[in-house]
Parts: C-alpha cells; sequence; structure tokens
C-alpha cells in the first residue's frame, strides 16, 4: 500500500489569494482554480461569498488561524497539505489578500517542495490597495510619496515590537498590518522617530467588504481615535509622511529657533 502511494504522482498546491472579501475582488484565475481542485483549505479571512464558488463535489476543510486564537495550528495544516500532495490531488490553499503578503506562504511551498509537488500562486488583491482604493488614499504621489511600504504591527515574537523608526521617513506611505491593538506604539515611536503629529494615519476596517468602515486620524490623535471608535480587525492603518509636511516642519521648527 505504502508502495503504491509512493508511485502517485505527487498532487499540485495553488495558493490562491482571494483577495479582501468580497468574490467580485476575486481574479478570473482564482475563480478558475477554485472550481478545478480537489479540496480546499480555506480560514477565517475568507469570505463566505468566496467560499460560495467552491462547487458541491469539491472537499473543503476548515483551518482557520488567526491571533493563535486556537484554530488549526500551521504544522498540522502543513501535514493535511502534505497528506494530500502524497495522495496526488490538487490542494487549493485559500489566503486572503495576496498569498505572497503576510500570508506564511514560504511554509507552505516548502512542505510542498518535500515531496516534490508542483507549486501555483495565484496573486490577489492585498489588504493595503483595497484600503487605500476603500479611503481614496494614493499610496504613491508624484513629487510627495516616493516609496509605498508594507510592514505588521505585531512581531512574529509577541514579546518584540518591529522596528518602525528607520522605515517611516519623509517621502514614504506605510500600510500596517495586523496593527489592531498597536495604536499607542506605533504612535509613539513614529513620534519618537521625529514622523510629524499631522501625518495623516487612518484606519479601514473590512477593506473591499460591504460593511467597511474609514476611521481618519493622524498620528498625534491615532491611540485616542483607535480607542474611540473602537477599530477592529481586520484593519489596515495608512500613514502618510508626504515630503510636504517635512517642509512644513522645517519652517516651523526654525521659526521656533529664531523665535
Ligand atoms: N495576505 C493578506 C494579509 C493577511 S495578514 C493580504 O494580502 O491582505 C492579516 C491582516 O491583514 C489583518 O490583521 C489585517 O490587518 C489585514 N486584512 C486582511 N483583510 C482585510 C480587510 N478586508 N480589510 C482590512 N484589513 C484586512
Amino acid at each position: 500500500m505504502s508502495d503504491k502511494i509512493s508511485q502517485i504522482k505527487p498532487g499540485k498546491l495553488i495558493l490562491i489569494g482571494c483577495g479582501p472579501g468580497s468574490a467580485d475582488l476575486l481574479t478570473l484565475r482564482a475563480v478558475n482554480r477554485i472550481q478545478n481542485v480537489d479540496l480546499v483549505l480555506y480560514d477565517r479571512l475568507v469570505d463566505q461569498e468566496v467560499l460560495d464558488l467552491i462547487p458541491s463535489d469539491v472537499e473543503q476543510t476548515y483551518v482557520g488561524k488567526e491571533n493563535g486564537d486556537g484554530g488549526v495550528q500551521q504544522s498540522s495544516l502543513n501535514n493535511t497539505i502534505l497528506e494530500n500532495l502524497k495522495k496526488g490531488k490538487r490542494v487549493a490553499r485559500l489566503k486572503s489578500g495576496d498569498p505572497m503578503v503576510f500570508g506564511r506562504a514560504a511554509e507552505e511551498i516548502e512542505v510542498a517542495a518535500e515531496v516534490n509537488a508542483e507549486v501555483e500562486i495565484v496573486p490577489g488583491v492585498t489588504a493595503a490597495l483595497a484600503a487605500a482604493s476603500e479611503s481614496i488614499i494614493t499610496v504613491t504621489e508624484r513629487s510627495e510619496l516616493q516609496s509605498f511600504i508594507v510592514t505588521t504591527g505585531k512581531a512574529a515574537d509577541r514579546n518584540s515590537s518591529p522596528d518602525w523608526s528607520n522605515i517611516v521617513k519623509p517621502g514614504v506611505c506605510v500600510a500596517f498590518y495586523m496593527g489592531v491593538g498597536s495604536a499607542w506604539k506605533i504612535q509613539s515611536s513614529l513620534m519618537a522617530a521625529g514622523v510629524p503629529e499631522n501625518a495623516s494615519a487612518d484606519w479601514v476596517e473590512r477593506a473591499g467588504q460591504t460593511d467597511t468602515r474609514i476611521v481618519r486620524s493622524s498620528l498625534g490623535r491615532l491611540a485616542n481615535d483607535s480607542k474611540v471608535h473602537n477599530v477592529k480587525n481586520p484593519a489596515i492603518l495608512l500613514v502618510r509622511y508626504p515630503y510636504s509636511l517635512q517642509n512644513q516642519q522645517s519652517v516651523s521648527s526654525s521659526t521656533k529657533t529664531l523665535g
């Protein structure tokens, strides 16, 4: 029996970016792949509208895991992927947004490599860009914002914070994923690094979904506004530090020095 299994051609792992929620933000390729696999593995951030596209004869398994809430652990998920690839199955792993952005894709690609299974990645609309569209915020802007950076509000190691002071510079827009709960840390660390308090800092909850909500704030008010408006996951924080703010700041600090 085990000999027979080892002779089977390994299956294929398809990591499918499902975008921020609504099914009409899926790519045509994502829809095609969802409908042509043997098994679909999905987690909590994948919307029901997307799951409704899975044909009824395709096996579906919930592998929810978010914020260490006791869902299926990555190691047991990797095992499920491995076992099914060994059986020659075409396994679709549905990921919210884009698989390559905070999607733990690397670990799953490694699992496929263990059995020499083919891997395909289907890109999706990542949450930061859905949030930018939802709130009509450009993440780059001629002469004002020349870099767009994505980062996390939470380090993989719970006891440390990511170092944002080196990335939020004049001319940069930063999207914070997993930032709910870190508003105060983000505010204090960026202000300590010299980012002006009037830099815009806007939350977009449930971007790309029908019940999205935008909370517009600024760096100086971020922690307070996040609390008052009870910002909840999933949400993206977009902080913009355009060059013109730096110029304003240096004018006002030189006025202060002169005065
Ligand atoms: N691969 C995903 C990111 C997964 S990490 C992507 O490319 O979008 C999970 C984080 O993504 C959440 O904590 C939240 O910050 C963000 N997120 C996911 N879906 C979102 C949505 N619809 N609206 C706002 N933020 C979202």
